[in-house]
């Protein structure tokens, strides 16, 4: 995969995965293309990602939301790779998808930093934001 089927440019991003294909965004004219086969650095791009954000306690619904990976593959990951939750409900972590001047905005303001933890990941061309308010009260 090295240009867009519609307009030949290099720019695309990641978009999600569909039937198991890997998905692109071309940032120059829009469109939306798929892979023959999903390579094997992609599909543990989504795997290490799945994983990461099953152990920070987000649910295997809301992963399928952010990364449009099957919940039914998660599930499978979680199993193959025997990854187990520390148990803990007495909080769960927020989160938002934001872009670069967004993220930029969200750190200018200390409020939103103090008294938590938060995480910063890539995600295609956005950011996301993970928080823990556990040591707020
Ligand atoms: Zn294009």
């Amino acid at each position: 995969m090295d240009a867009c089927p519609n307009c030949q440019s290099d720019t695309f991003i990641k978009a999600g995965i569909i039937k198991n294909r890997q998905r692109y965004k071309c940032k120059s004219c829009g469109y939306f293309f798929t892979t023959g086969k999903l390579g094997k650095r992609i599909d543990d791009y989504y795997v290490n990602k799945a994983l990461q954000l099953y152990l920070e306690g987000l649910t295997y619904r809301e992963i399928e939301r952010i990364l449009g990976v099957s919940h039914v593959s998660i599930m499978n990951w979680v199993r193959k790779y025997n990854i187990k939750r520390p148990y803990n409900t007495a909080y769960h972590p927020t989160y938002r998808i934001l872009n670069h001047s967004e993220l930029r905005d969200y750190f200018q303001k200390t409020s939103n930093i103090k008294g938590a933890g938060v995480l910063v990941t890539e995600l295609g061309d956005k950011f996301m934001l993970i928080k823990w308010e556990r040591f707020r009260e």
